[in-house]
């Protein structure tokens, strides 16, 4: 069993995509496998579940060939809190505008209205400069 202390939060996903998604897991290594578990992929490569040492180099199978797509990046702010909002959720990862449905980022200016995901273009001046609580 997981104690709230050794399941870390990670983002995991495939960098410029919309993939991502909080997994939890004590190293990057069970985030990622946790990650693909949660995709009905097995995270064991399959020459290591035949008994190699290790997955060989350029291994394709499906668990090493997702392995390799896929980025982790540390979200210490989400440690302890169990179900984060959209707005936590936000400062890490690309989201779908609620309003023109293109991917919305803090970075493209994107913010949240509402609890709504409003990216850059479609915010209004002032909601823009309005400073919104999260
Ligand atoms: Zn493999
Ligand atoms: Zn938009």
């Amino acid at each position: 069993m997981n104690t709230p202390h050794d399941t870390l939060a990670w983002f995991v996903g495939t960098p410029d995509e919309t993939d991502w998604e909080l997994v939890r897991g004590a190293t990057e290594q069970e985030a990622i496998d946790n990650y693909l578990a949660d995709r009905g992929i097995d995270p064991v490569c399959e020459a290591v579940a035949d008994g190699a040492a290790s997955p060989p180099d350029e291994c394709e199978c499906e668990a090493c060939f997702s392995r390799r797509s896929l980025d982790a990046i540390r979200a210490p702010e989400l440690d302890d809190v169990p179900s984060p909002t959209k707005a936590q959720l936000f400062d890490y990862c690309m989201m779908p505008c609620s309003r023109c449905g293109e991917l919305a980022s803090i970075l493209d200016g994107g913010r949240v209205v509402d609890t709504q995901i409003v990216c850059g273009d479609c915010l209004t001046i002032e909601e823009r400069d309005e400073d919104f609580p999260r």
